[in-house]
Protein backbone atom coordinates (compact mmCIF):
# COMPACT_ATOMS: atom_id res chain seq x y z
CA UNK A 1 0.00 0.00 0.00
CA UNK A 2 2.66 2.58 0.51
CA UNK A 3 4.24 3.19 -2.70
CA UNK A 4 7.69 4.55 -3.80
CA UNK A 5 8.31 8.23 -2.81
CA UNK A 6 6.82 10.83 -5.31
CA UNK A 7 5.36 13.55 -5.84
CA UNK A 8 1.36 13.41 -7.07
CA UNK A 9 -0.58 16.46 -7.18
CA UNK A 10 -1.03 17.80 -10.90
CA UNK A 11 -3.41 20.49 -10.76
CA UNK A 12 -6.81 20.53 -12.46
CA UNK A 13 -7.45 23.54 -13.62
CA UNK A 14 -11.36 22.39 -13.02
CA UNK A 15 -14.24 23.73 -13.76
CA UNK A 16 -13.36 27.15 -15.55
CA UNK A 17 -15.18 30.43 -15.13
CA UNK A 18 -17.50 30.14 -12.21
CA UNK A 19 -20.00 32.28 -11.81
CA UNK A 20 -19.10 34.63 -8.66
CA UNK A 21 -20.91 33.99 -5.60
CA UNK A 22 -21.42 37.32 -3.95
CA UNK A 23 -19.41 37.95 -0.65
CA UNK A 24 -21.77 37.22 2.37
CA UNK A 25 -23.67 34.72 0.54
CA UNK A 26 -23.27 32.72 3.30
CA UNK A 27 -27.02 31.89 4.06
CA UNK A 28 -29.21 28.89 3.90
CA UNK A 29 -32.86 28.63 1.49
CA UNK A 30 -35.66 28.42 3.68
CA UNK A 31 -36.38 24.99 4.58
CA UNK A 32 -32.97 24.32 4.23
CA UNK A 33 -31.51 23.88 7.58
CA UNK A 34 -28.86 22.39 8.17
CA UNK A 35 -29.10 19.06 10.58
CA UNK A 36 -25.67 19.49 12.14
CA UNK A 37 -24.08 22.00 14.62
CA UNK A 38 -21.13 24.40 13.76
CA UNK A 39 -20.57 27.21 11.01
CA UNK A 40 -22.99 26.39 8.14
CA UNK A 41 -21.76 25.79 4.43
CA UNK A 42 -23.01 27.48 1.62
CA UNK A 43 -25.24 26.16 -0.28
CA UNK A 44 -29.06 27.09 -1.37
CA UNK A 45 -31.65 24.52 -2.84
CA UNK A 46 -29.91 24.37 -5.84
CA UNK A 47 -26.43 23.98 -4.84
CA UNK A 48 -26.02 27.13 -7.17
CA UNK A 49 -24.28 29.23 -4.53
CA UNK A 50 -22.39 26.20 -3.54
CA UNK A 51 -18.12 27.02 -3.25
CA UNK A 52 -17.46 27.39 -6.94
CA UNK A 53 -20.62 26.41 -8.44
CA UNK A 54 -21.65 27.53 -11.73
CA UNK A 55 -24.67 26.05 -12.35
CA UNK A 56 -27.51 24.05 -10.04
CA UNK A 57 -26.60 21.22 -8.30
CA UNK A 58 -28.86 18.43 -6.66
CA UNK A 59 -32.59 19.13 -5.87
CA UNK A 60 -34.12 19.62 -1.79
CA UNK A 61 -35.42 15.52 -2.17
CA UNK A 62 -31.48 14.57 -3.40
CA UNK A 63 -30.19 15.47 -0.62
CA UNK A 64 -33.07 14.33 1.78
CA UNK A 65 -32.68 11.15 -0.06
CA UNK A 66 -29.02 10.73 0.72
CA UNK A 67 -29.58 11.69 4.06
CA UNK A 68 -32.55 9.27 4.74
CA UNK A 69 -30.86 6.66 2.93
CA UNK A 70 -27.85 6.87 5.17
CA UNK A 71 -29.60 7.20 8.50
CA UNK A 72 -31.79 4.53 7.63
CA UNK A 73 -28.84 2.26 6.79
CA UNK A 74 -28.36 -0.22 9.95
CA UNK A 75 -24.69 1.06 11.60
CA UNK A 76 -22.49 -2.38 10.39
CA UNK A 77 -24.13 -2.50 7.03
CA UNK A 78 -21.49 -2.86 4.55
CA UNK A 79 -20.72 0.46 3.06
CA UNK A 80 -18.45 1.04 0.05
CA UNK A 81 -16.73 3.80 -1.25
CA UNK A 82 -15.15 4.04 -4.71
CA UNK A 83 -13.63 6.66 -6.40
CA UNK A 84 -12.09 7.51 -9.42
CA UNK A 85 -9.26 5.14 -10.95
CA UNK A 86 -5.80 7.06 -10.72
CA UNK A 87 -7.10 9.18 -7.64
CA UNK A 88 -5.98 12.61 -7.11
CA UNK A 89 -6.32 14.92 -4.18
CA UNK A 90 -9.76 15.80 -4.71
CA UNK A 91 -10.67 11.96 -5.02
CA UNK A 92 -9.05 10.22 -2.21
CA UNK A 93 -9.74 13.79 0.04
CA UNK A 94 -13.34 13.78 -1.04
CA UNK A 95 -13.75 10.05 -0.24
CA UNK A 96 -11.15 9.69 3.55
CA UNK A 97 -12.89 12.47 4.38
CA UNK A 98 -16.43 10.96 4.02
CA UNK A 99 -15.46 8.19 5.21
CA UNK A 100 -14.04 9.43 8.57
CA UNK A 101 -17.72 11.20 9.09
CA UNK A 102 -19.22 7.83 8.53
CA UNK A 103 -17.21 6.33 11.11
CA UNK A 104 -17.99 9.35 13.18
CA UNK A 105 -21.47 8.62 12.70
CA UNK A 106 -20.89 5.11 14.35
CA UNK A 107 -20.51 3.04 10.98
CA UNK A 108 -18.18 0.38 11.76
CA UNK A 109 -18.04 -1.71 8.58
CA UNK A 110 -16.47 1.01 5.93
CA UNK A 111 -14.38 0.54 3.57
CA UNK A 112 -12.64 2.72 1.05
CA UNK A 113 -11.24 2.04 -2.07
CA UNK A 114 -9.87 3.05 -6.28
CA UNK A 115 -9.47 0.68 -9.19
CA UNK A 116 -6.36 -0.92 -9.56
CA UNK A 117 -3.27 -1.53 -8.00
CA UNK A 118 -3.83 0.12 -4.16
CA UNK A 119 -1.11 2.41 -4.73
CA UNK A 120 -1.11 5.78 -3.25
CA UNK A 121 1.20 8.29 -4.42
CA UNK A 122 3.64 9.39 -1.58
CA UNK A 123 2.19 12.67 -1.47
CA UNK A 124 -1.45 11.53 -0.13
CA UNK A 125 0.31 8.14 1.59
CA UNK A 126 0.40 10.06 4.84
CA UNK A 127 -3.66 11.69 4.67
CA UNK A 128 -6.35 10.70 7.64
CA UNK A 129 -8.42 7.84 7.13
CA UNK A 130 -5.70 5.98 4.91
CA UNK A 131 -6.26 3.18 7.54
CA UNK A 132 -9.94 2.89 5.96
CA UNK A 133 -8.44 1.98 2.60
CA UNK A 134 -9.18 -1.62 0.81
CA UNK A 135 -7.44 -2.90 -2.30
CA UNK A 136 -9.84 -3.22 -4.75
CA UNK A 137 -9.70 -7.11 -5.33
CA UNK A 138 -10.54 -7.25 -1.47
CA UNK A 139 -13.45 -5.11 -0.86
CA UNK A 140 -16.81 -6.06 -0.51
CA UNK A 141 -18.56 -7.92 -3.10
CA UNK A 142 -22.19 -7.62 -1.61
CA UNK A 143 -22.20 -3.60 -0.22
CA UNK A 144 -25.37 -3.06 1.53
CA UNK A 145 -24.82 0.74 0.00
CA UNK A 146 -22.09 2.52 -3.20
CA UNK A 147 -20.78 6.12 -2.93
CA UNK A 148 -18.89 6.94 -5.53
CA UNK A 149 -16.38 10.41 -5.59
CA UNK A 150 -15.41 12.50 -7.93
CA UNK A 151 -16.09 10.17 -10.88
CA UNK A 152 -17.97 11.48 -13.44
CA UNK A 153 -19.03 8.58 -15.04
CA UNK A 154 -19.56 4.87 -14.18
CA UNK A 155 -16.53 4.13 -16.40
CA UNK A 156 -14.30 5.95 -14.45
CA UNK A 157 -15.20 3.29 -11.33
CA UNK A 158 -13.12 0.52 -13.81
CA UNK A 159 -13.60 -3.41 -12.33
CA UNK A 160 -15.52 -2.06 -9.46
CA UNK A 161 -18.37 -0.44 -11.59
CA UNK A 162 -20.24 -3.91 -10.86
CA UNK A 163 -20.67 -2.87 -7.62
CA UNK A 164 -23.45 -0.45 -8.93
CA UNK A 165 -25.68 -2.98 -9.82
CA UNK A 166 -25.71 -4.93 -6.47
CA UNK A 167 -26.77 -1.82 -3.90
CA UNK A 168 -28.00 1.40 -4.00
CA UNK A 169 -25.47 4.07 -4.19
CA UNK A 170 -24.82 7.88 -3.82
CA UNK A 171 -22.95 9.55 -6.23
CA UNK A 172 -20.68 12.83 -4.88
CA UNK A 173 -18.91 14.36 -7.70
CA UNK A 174 -18.68 18.21 -9.43
CA UNK A 175 -18.32 17.18 -13.01
CA UNK A 176 -20.44 19.35 -15.45
CA UNK A 177 -19.82 16.18 -17.76
CA UNK A 178 -21.21 13.97 -15.29
CA UNK A 179 -23.43 11.04 -16.45
CA UNK A 180 -26.10 11.47 -13.50
CA UNK A 181 -24.96 7.63 -12.99
CA UNK A 182 -26.38 6.17 -9.06
CA UNK A 183 -29.67 6.28 -6.99
CA UNK A 184 -29.05 9.35 -6.14
CA UNK A 185 -26.69 11.52 -7.73
CA UNK A 186 -25.24 14.65 -5.58
CA UNK A 187 -23.67 16.40 -8.14
CA UNK A 188 -23.16 20.46 -8.24
CA UNK A 189 -21.45 21.04 -11.66
CA UNK A 190 -19.23 23.77 -11.20
CA UNK A 191 -18.43 23.47 -7.63
CA UNK A 192 -14.55 23.66 -7.01
CA UNK A 193 -14.23 20.29 -6.06
CA UNK A 194 -16.22 17.19 -5.12
CA UNK A 195 -15.20 17.81 -1.81
CA UNK A 196 -17.68 20.59 -1.45
CA UNK A 197 -20.59 18.06 -2.05
CA UNK A 198 -18.90 16.24 0.95
CA UNK A 199 -18.92 18.98 3.31
CA UNK A 200 -22.46 19.86 2.68
CA UNK A 201 -23.73 16.05 3.36
CA UNK A 202 -21.76 15.88 6.36
CA UNK A 203 -23.23 18.92 7.90
CA UNK A 204 -26.82 17.43 6.88
CA UNK A 205 -25.47 14.36 8.54
CA UNK A 206 -24.90 16.44 11.97
CA UNK A 207 -21.31 15.16 11.28
CA UNK A 208 -19.36 17.86 12.88
CA UNK A 209 -15.80 18.56 11.40
CA UNK A 210 -12.39 17.89 12.96
CA UNK A 211 -9.31 18.49 12.24
CA UNK A 212 -8.60 15.04 10.19
CA UNK A 213 -11.60 15.17 8.10
CA UNK A 214 -11.06 19.10 7.59
CA UNK A 215 -7.29 18.03 6.23
CA UNK A 216 -9.08 14.97 3.98
CA UNK A 217 -11.36 17.82 2.35
CA UNK A 218 -8.65 20.67 2.51
CA UNK A 219 -6.54 18.41 0.18
CA UNK A 220 -9.31 17.88 -2.13
CA UNK A 221 -9.89 21.63 -2.62
CA UNK A 222 -6.35 23.24 -2.66
CA UNK A 223 -6.07 20.20 -5.62
CA UNK A 224 -8.62 20.95 -7.32
CA UNK A 225 -8.34 24.66 -7.12
CA UNK A 226 -4.74 24.86 -8.04
CA UNK A 227 -4.52 26.41 -4.31
CA UNK A 228 -7.50 28.43 -4.53
CA UNK A 229 -6.03 30.00 -8.10
CA UNK A 230 -8.49 28.74 -10.53
CA UNK A 231 -12.08 30.61 -11.58
CA UNK A 232 -13.74 28.24 -9.34
CA UNK A 233 -12.03 30.04 -6.41
CA UNK A 234 -15.11 32.21 -5.68
CA UNK A 235 -15.59 33.62 -1.73
CA UNK A 236 -17.78 30.93 -0.87
CA UNK A 237 -14.71 28.51 -1.13
CA UNK A 238 -12.58 30.74 1.02
CA UNK A 239 -15.27 30.43 3.31
CA UNK A 240 -14.96 26.67 3.18
CA UNK A 241 -11.38 26.94 3.25
CA UNK A 242 -11.54 28.92 6.46
CA UNK A 243 -14.14 26.33 7.99
CA UNK A 244 -11.22 23.35 7.55
CA UNK A 245 -8.60 25.77 8.79
CA UNK A 246 -10.10 26.54 11.88
CA UNK A 247 -10.06 23.33 12.83
CA UNK A 248 -6.20 23.56 13.33
CA UNK A 249 -5.39 21.93 10.32
CA UNK A 250 -1.06 22.71 8.94
CA UNK A 251 -1.52 24.64 5.37
CA UNK A 252 2.30 24.92 4.99
CA UNK A 253 2.95 21.50 5.68
CA UNK A 254 0.18 20.08 3.62
CA UNK A 255 1.25 22.21 0.56
CA UNK A 256 4.57 20.92 1.10
CA UNK A 257 3.79 17.37 1.15
CA UNK A 258 0.90 17.66 -1.55
CA UNK A 259 2.91 20.07 -4.22
CA UNK A 260 6.37 20.49 -3.27
CA UNK A 261 7.99 17.52 -2.48
CA UNK A 262 9.06 14.68 -5.49
CA UNK A 263 12.43 12.71 -5.34
CA UNK A 264 15.01 13.23 -7.55
CA UNK A 265 14.67 10.94 -10.02
CA UNK A 266 11.45 12.37 -10.37
CA UNK A 267 12.78 15.85 -11.02
CA UNK A 268 15.27 14.35 -13.84
CA UNK A 269 12.56 12.64 -15.10
CA UNK A 270 10.47 15.82 -15.85
CA UNK A 271 13.22 17.57 -16.98
CA UNK A 272 13.93 15.13 -19.58
CA UNK A 273 10.38 15.24 -20.77
CA UNK A 274 9.91 19.21 -20.48
CA UNK A 275 12.93 19.10 -22.70
CA UNK A 276 11.00 17.36 -25.89
CA UNK A 277 7.92 19.49 -25.11
CA UNK A 278 6.91 21.28 -28.97
CA UNK A 279 4.56 24.20 -29.63
CA UNK A 280 2.73 23.80 -32.78
CA UNK A 281 1.34 27.88 -32.57
CA UNK A 282 -1.08 26.81 -35.78
CA UNK A 283 -3.14 24.25 -34.02
CA UNK A 284 -6.67 24.77 -32.78
CA UNK A 285 -7.22 27.27 -35.19
CA UNK A 286 -4.71 29.11 -34.54
CA UNK A 287 -5.18 29.61 -30.60
CA UNK A 288 -1.87 26.75 -30.55
CA UNK A 289 -1.12 23.64 -28.82
CA UNK A 290 1.78 22.54 -26.60
CA UNK A 291 2.35 18.74 -25.81
CA UNK A 292 5.15 16.52 -24.41
CA UNK A 293 5.08 12.74 -23.69
CA UNK A 294 6.21 10.58 -21.32
CA UNK A 295 7.22 6.59 -21.47
CA UNK A 296 6.99 3.75 -19.46
CA UNK A 297 10.82 3.19 -20.60
CA UNK A 298 11.33 7.19 -19.19
CA UNK A 299 9.65 5.51 -15.94
CA UNK A 300 11.73 2.82 -15.67
CA UNK A 301 14.80 4.94 -16.62
CA UNK A 302 14.82 7.56 -13.53
CA UNK A 303 12.81 4.06 -11.52
CA UNK A 304 10.11 6.16 -11.31
CA UNK A 305 5.99 5.22 -10.87
CA UNK A 306 3.26 6.90 -13.07
CA UNK A 307 1.99 8.77 -10.60
CA UNK A 308 4.95 11.07 -10.56
CA UNK A 309 3.93 12.54 -13.94
CA UNK A 310 0.37 13.66 -12.72
CA UNK A 311 2.32 17.47 -12.15
CA UNK A 312 4.01 17.35 -15.32
CA UNK A 313 0.94 19.52 -17.13
CA UNK A 314 1.30 22.05 -15.27
CA UNK A 315 4.75 23.33 -16.07
CA UNK A 316 3.65 22.50 -19.70
CA UNK A 317 0.66 24.39 -19.58
CA UNK A 318 2.66 27.17 -18.53
CA UNK A 319 3.58 27.56 -22.53
CA UNK A 320 2.25 31.36 -23.55
CA UNK A 321 1.91 30.54 -26.96
CA UNK A 322 -0.59 27.47 -26.85
CA UNK A 323 -4.27 27.74 -25.66
CA UNK A 324 -4.18 24.10 -25.04
CA UNK A 325 -1.81 21.72 -23.64
CA UNK A 326 -1.82 18.30 -23.96
CA UNK A 327 0.61 15.45 -21.83
CA UNK A 328 0.57 11.85 -22.93
CA UNK A 329 1.52 9.58 -20.43
CA UNK A 330 1.87 6.15 -21.44
CA UNK A 331 0.07 3.17 -19.38
CA UNK A 332 0.59 0.18 -21.41
CA UNK A 333 2.95 -0.23 -24.22
CA UNK A 334 0.34 1.42 -26.94
CA UNK A 335 -2.24 2.64 -24.34
CA UNK A 336 -2.20 6.57 -23.45
CA UNK A 337 -3.87 8.72 -20.75
CA UNK A 338 -4.35 11.88 -22.10
CA UNK A 339 -4.50 15.08 -19.94
CA UNK A 340 -6.03 18.35 -22.00
CA UNK A 341 -5.82 21.83 -20.31
CA UNK A 342 -6.72 25.21 -22.06
CA UNK A 343 -6.19 28.79 -20.83
CA UNK A 344 -10.21 29.34 -21.94
CA UNK A 345 -10.58 30.10 -25.68
CA UNK A 346 -10.98 26.31 -26.11
CA UNK A 347 -13.68 23.63 -23.95
CA UNK A 348 -11.16 20.94 -23.80
CA UNK A 349 -14.23 18.44 -22.16
CA UNK A 350 -15.71 18.82 -26.01
CA UNK A 351 -12.49 17.86 -27.02
CA UNK A 352 -12.37 15.19 -24.21
CA UNK A 353 -15.37 13.99 -24.84
CA UNK A 354 -15.25 13.79 -28.74
CA UNK A 355 -12.21 11.51 -28.04
CA UNK A 356 -13.81 9.19 -25.56
CA UNK A 357 -13.15 10.87 -22.10
CA UNK A 358 -14.28 14.27 -20.17
CA UNK A 359 -13.51 16.15 -17.57
CA UNK A 360 -13.61 20.04 -17.44
CA UNK A 361 -13.96 23.15 -19.72
CA UNK A 362 -10.26 23.66 -19.17
CA UNK A 363 -9.49 20.32 -17.41
CA UNK A 364 -10.07 17.26 -19.34
CA UNK A 365 -8.64 13.45 -20.35
CA UNK A 366 -8.94 10.31 -22.23
CA UNK A 367 -7.68 7.09 -22.52
CA UNK A 368 -6.04 7.11 -26.24
CA UNK A 369 -4.27 3.48 -27.98
CA UNK A 370 -1.59 3.77 -30.47
CA UNK A 371 1.89 5.91 -31.63
CA UNK A 372 2.78 9.25 -30.01
CA UNK A 373 2.14 10.54 -33.72
CA UNK A 374 -1.41 8.64 -33.87
CA UNK A 375 -2.52 10.04 -30.66
CA UNK A 376 -1.39 13.61 -31.54
CA UNK A 377 -3.54 13.33 -34.99
CA UNK A 378 -6.21 12.90 -33.47
CA UNK A 379 -6.07 15.54 -30.60
CA UNK A 380 -5.20 17.91 -33.69
CA UNK A 381 -7.80 16.66 -35.79
CA UNK A 382 -10.18 17.30 -32.81
CA UNK A 383 -9.20 20.46 -31.69
CA UNK A 384 -9.96 21.89 -35.45
CA UNK A 385 -13.35 20.87 -35.05
CA UNK A 386 -13.69 22.94 -31.81
P1 LIG B 1 -6.04 14.73 -15.54
O1 LIG B 1 -5.51 15.32 -16.81
O2 LIG B 1 -5.63 15.52 -14.35
O3 LIG B 1 -5.79 13.28 -15.45
O4 LIG B 1 -7.61 14.85 -15.64
C1 LIG B 1 -8.25 16.10 -15.75
C2 LIG B 1 -9.73 15.87 -15.74
O5 LIG B 1 -10.10 15.16 -16.91
C3 LIG B 1 -10.18 14.99 -14.58
O6 LIG B 1 -10.70 15.80 -13.57
C4 LIG B 1 -11.25 14.13 -15.16
O7 LIG B 1 -12.46 14.78 -14.99
C5 LIG B 1 -11.01 14.13 -16.64
N1 LIG B 1 -10.43 12.87 -17.17
C6 LIG B 1 -9.13 12.53 -17.23
N2 LIG B 1 -8.98 11.33 -17.83
C7 LIG B 1 -10.20 10.91 -18.15
C8 LIG B 1 -10.71 9.72 -18.79
O8 LIG B 1 -9.98 8.82 -19.23
N3 LIG B 1 -12.06 9.64 -18.94
C9 LIG B 1 -12.89 10.64 -18.50
N4 LIG B 1 -14.20 10.47 -18.67
N5 LIG B 1 -12.45 11.75 -17.91
C10 LIG B 1 -11.14 11.89 -17.73
MN1 LIG C 1 -12.42 16.77 -8.64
Amino acid sequence: MTPPAGAAAGTDPGTGPATATPAGSGRRLAGEAPTGGGVSPVVGAAGADAPGASSAGPAPQQWAAAVETLQGLPRDARVLLICHINPDGDALGSMLGFALGLRALGFTRVQATFPGPMELPEAYAAMPGRELLVPADEVFTDPELVCCFDAASVSRLGALADRLERAPSIVLDHHASNSGFGTVPLVIPGAAATSVVVEILLDRLGVPLDAAIAECLYIALVTDTGSFRFDSTTPAVHQLAARLLATGIAPAEISRRIFDTRPYGAVRLHAEVLSRTRLEPAAARGRGLVWTYATLDDLARHGQRPYVLESLIDPVRATAEADVSCVLKQALPGEWAVSLRSKGAVDVSRVAIALGGGGHRLAAGFTAYGTVDEVLARVRAALDQE
